[in-house]
């Protein structure tokens, strides 16, 4: 059995799931169950397919019971389990982004960028071994399509910015949605201070500010009173966080091209945005000290730099 086992029942029968990629806090994802149906928004690496089974059992479930697994998109913090997952789940369908099916069928791709993005020995200690799906149990979900979860009604929704591969889901019994990374990162340590501390994972390769801009104002729409984050947990102070998140996606580009001309204009990228995050918490009074920030945000700043790094290389 895992050793490491958090979890929390959010209500409307969601709970969060902790799991446990390099550290308590970091990554999340969703069970839903309404009515004796089960499903899974993200699904974690291959890692955290032990704890998701452990949660199932604590709470009754049998692994019958499982008819969906939904990573949000295909990077492997939420999608790295899904072949492992539907091993284990007889009836379970996958419902993949029309433009991630394919990469979750062969992961072959996924594991080649993600090894560019992170290199080997990380790669391995946090992602595990990709299992592919088989294609006949995948099912595209295209923008506004929708699944009956037993009575509950689930909307898809294409939402491009951070990847083009990414949708949301959209709970009508919660009023909540599920937003990946499309509603940003925002660390529950981090959210001591005065004011919400969000950013934009600018992970390569797909970035793309205004895109993003015009998918929170479509999320907003749907007016929801609660967000899932993947990174991490629920959230319920929508519109404050959105027009924070807003705010960032434009202060990251901005700081981007400030420095298009630079020499290592990644590390410029990265100090710059690091030292921006530290600044405005300190200013928050977050009660936390810069090493600790750092300790919980660095990784997140260099990846977002080598993102931005990349965006500029496409601006022409
Ligand atoms: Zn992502």
């Amino acid at each position: 059995m895992p050793d490491h086992i958090h979890y929390q029942d959010l209500g409307f029968g969601i709970s969060c799931i902790d799991t446990m990629l390099q550290r308590q806090g970091l990554a999340a994802c969703y069970l839903i169950e309404h009515e004796g149906m089960a499903g899974f928004i993200d699904t974690g690496t291959s890692n955290s397919i032990p704890i998701l089974l452990e949660v199932l059992k604590r709470k009754g479930i049998i692994r019958e019971q499982v008819a969906y697994v939904m990573p949000t998109h295909v990077h492997l913090d939420h999608a790295g389990g899904s072949g492992g997952l539907m091993r284990e789940f007889p009836n379970a369908v996958l419902l993949a982004h029309p433009r991630g099916a394919r990469h979750l069928i062969d992961p072959g791709k996924l594991i080649k960028g993600s090894l560019a993005v992170y290199g080997e020995a990380a790669f391995k200690a946090m992602f595990g071994e990709l299992v592919p799906v088989d294609a006949d149990r995948v099912r595209e979900m295209g923008d506004e399509f929708e699944i009956d979860f037993n009575g509950r009604k689930l909307v898809f929704l294409d939402t491009p910015g951070h990847a083009r591969h990414h949708y949301c889901v959209f709970d009508e019994l919660s009023a909540g949605l599920f937003t990946g990374d499309t509603f940003g990162t925002s660390y529950p340590e981090l959210n001591l201070g005065k004011g919400r501390f969000i950013f934009p994972p600018s992970t390569p390769v797909q970035f793309d500010p205004a895109a993003w801009q015009n998918t929170l104002d479509r999320l907003l729409t749907y007016k929801p009173e609660r967000v899932f984050l993947t990174h991490f947990g629920m959230h319920e102070e929508v519109d404050v966080l959105c027009k924070l998140l807003k705010q960032a996606i434009r202060d990251y580009a901005e700081t981007a091209q400030e420095y298009v001309e630079a020499e290592n204009r990644s590390d410029r990228i990265t100090q710059s945005i690091l030292q921006a995050s530290v600044n405005y918490l300190l200013d928050q009074n977050c009660g936390i000290d810069v090493a600790t920030i750092h300790h919980l945000i660095q990784r997140d700043m260099e990846l977002n730099a080598q993102g931005l790094d990349h965006w500029l290389t496409t601006l022409d």
